[in-house]
């Protein structure tokens, strides 16, 4: 693989199916992490391919990325962020009915996209992806709430 995978090459579902297994494989690394260059061999990704990955997980807050020393030479390490210890997690269901069909998890410009530069084009303060997806949602959620039988205090 190489700068493709970013790229517009390859299908989203591709895309989406990569940084997954990638953050999959953080994920399996625990405390421990592994190094960004050990995760580029593995996903036969280049260097730079590499970083735009893992930094759309860093930007996601999915995990941290510190320097380190790997062979000599300077890479990063990769630990997946415990917000929540795992018990925790575990115990808790998890609802992503709210984010299902969210643009932004195979968008090609996700790498790109940060609402921290007001300079920036990809922003979800100026995104029209996020805002039709958004309103579409909510007349889905409205649609459904009117079709939910009444409650009982209605019927009083
Ligand atoms: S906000 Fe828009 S441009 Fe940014 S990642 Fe989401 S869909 Fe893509």
């Amino acid at each position: 693989m190489s700068s493709e995978i970013i790229g517009s090459k390859l299908s989203v579902r591709s895309k989406s199916d990569l940084i997954d297994k990638v953050f999959d494989a953080i994920t399996v690394s625990g405390e421990e992490g592994v190094f960004q260059t050990e995760l580029c061999k593995l996903f036969s990704l280049d260097s730079r391919d590499g970083s735009r990955l893992v930094g759309n997980l860093e930007k996601q807050s999915l995990i941290t990325r510190e320097k380190a020393l790997y062979r000599g030479r300077w890479t990063y390490k990769l630990v997946v962020k415990k917000t929540i210890s795992m018990d925790a997690e575990e115990q808790k269901p998890i609802d992503v009915s709210m984010v299902e069909g969210a643009p932004c998890l195979c968008c090609s410009y996700q790498h790109l996209c940060s609402n921290e530069d007001e300079s920036n084009q990809y922003s979800p303060a100026k995104c029209q992806i996020i805002e039709e997806w958004i309103v579409t949602s909510f007349d889905k959620f409205i649609l459904t709430q009117e079709e939910q039988p009444p409650s009982e205090q209605e019927f009083i």
